[in-house]
């Protein structure tokens, strides 16, 4: 009977998830003039906007709803822009596997797929049962979601003086990110590497696979797009608050959004969101952090400080080489090239970010900002087959900076 209920409840939930059948996403290279009217367009028709445009020469996608298509294409005729159809169906790239019964969750001892993505339940059954195996390894929360789920973190190595911290998920709909996180917790847990095991001998290091678990328990029941937290009390007609932009660090400012049902909306105050809380409170409670970095998915991009301003950190040469080497390190494992430098310069003025408030209010002065795989063939949807390679180019370049933070550098 209880299984009839349960299926019932399962079948429910996928009749209320938002269909992306018919859904594209258009790529445009417009001129600085287009550019205005392309963004009037995406204002107009609230368009979701996937990759912005960044610099003179730079594209832009955005997802079109089979509804408004032909008038988008249209429009967009009329003004003279040309477009190419990037993803043709977003709804054929975005079917996600069922949700397992909760009786049959997968016992992340036993079965727990690196090579797929992961419920939050699996996550959290995962980490579980990490920590049972590695006596090294433990785990806390951090803090509690909007809908009071805990956001747990795992920490690694015994280092005293120095410690790293790795946040992940922050942006729901970013699934690579969590899972880069997981593969690079799972290989500290059983590295018998001499290098990696001084390295963790000398440095702390903290990761968090998924920093807003409400978001991203939303993507895989009701809208696999969805990139806020689920706060419904911003009193506006929207729900949910852009975390990156919800830190206080010029808080407000160019490149975030008052409107609560923009995708950018900076929330009702800076740390409204707990989900941003827990990441202050773990920076500032563990005292030594000397680097930072959150992963973030799609466009090949390792960054440091700032997002609010164009103008450089006062560590902008020793982050700048940090950065360099990194996406050195990337391009040698599997070829993919990452493009290093300022949140501002190579993404767009953002305010707000986490970046900017480790950096300059916690004193994280190795603080990171990084965009894994693709440039947008399948943008948020990568598909399981990147995972492994994804965390494989990854993961050398968070051993730059751990590198940097045991040599002092980022002291
Ligand atoms: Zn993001």
């Amino acid at each position: 009977m209880w299984n009839i209920f349960l299926s019932l409840a399962l079948f429910s939930m996928a009749v209320a998830k938002v269909d992306y059948t018919g859904y594209r996403v258009f790529r445009v290279h417009p001129t600085p003039e287009k550019l205005i009217t392309i963004k009037a367009l995406v204002d107009e028709y609230d368009l979701d906007v996937w990759s912005d445009y960044r610099h003179k020469g730079d594209f832009m996608d955005f997802m079109v709803s089979p509804r408004i298509q032909s008038l988008v294409k249209d429009r967009m005729t009329h003004f003279g822009i040309s477009y190419e159809t990037f993803i043709e169906d977003v709804g054929s790239l975005a079917k996600v596997r069922d949700i397992p019964p909760l009786d049959q969750d997968v016992d992340a001892g036993n079965a727990f797929n690196y090579e797929q993505y992961h419920t939050l339940d699996e996550i959290n059954d995962w980490m579980d049962a990490l920590v049972a195996e590695h006596t090294s390894v433990s785990k806390m929360s951090i803090g509690k979601s909007f809908e009071d789920r805990d956001i747990f973190a795992l920490k690694f190595g015994t280092g005293q003086e120095r410690s790293f911290v790795i946040n992940c998920g922050i942006h729901s709909r970013e699934w690579v990110s969590p899972s880069t996180c997981i593969l690079t917790a799972k290989t500290l847990a059983e590295t018998n590497d001499a290098t990696l095991i001084n390295l963790l001998n000398n440095l702390a290091i903290y990761i968090i696979p998924s920093a807003n678990p409400d978001g991203y328990v939303y993507t895989w029941t009701d809208d696999r797009m969805w990139r806020k937290t689920r706060n419904t009390d911003t009193k506006g007609i929207c729900d949910g608050v852009d975390p990156n932009r919800n830190f206080d660090s010029h808080f407000g400012g160019e490149g975030s959004s008052s409107n609560g049902c923009s995708d950018a909306y900076h929330g009702p105050s800076a740390f409204s969101e707990t989900e941003t809380q827990a990441q202050r409170d773990i920076v500032m409670s563990i005292g030594n952090v000397k680097g930072y970095i959150d992963i973030h998915a799609y466009s090949q991009l390792w960054m440091i400080p700032y997002g609010y301003t164009t103008d450089p950190c006062a560590d902008n040469a020793t982050l700048t080489t940090i950065a360099v080497d990194g996406v050195n390190a990337i391009q040698a494992v599997h070829g993919k090239t990452y493009e290093a430098g300022p949140i501002a310069t190579v993404i767009y003025v953002a305010s707000g970010s986490s970046a900017d408030y480790m950096y300059d209010v916690a004193q994280v002065k190795c603080s990171f900002a990084a965009e894994l795989r693709d440039r947008g063939r399948y943008g948020f949807l990568l598909p399981e087959d990147q995972i492994q390679p994804t965390f494989e180019e990854t993961f050398p370049a968070l051993l730059v900076i751990a590198n940097a933070i045991v040599d002092g550098t980022c002291d």
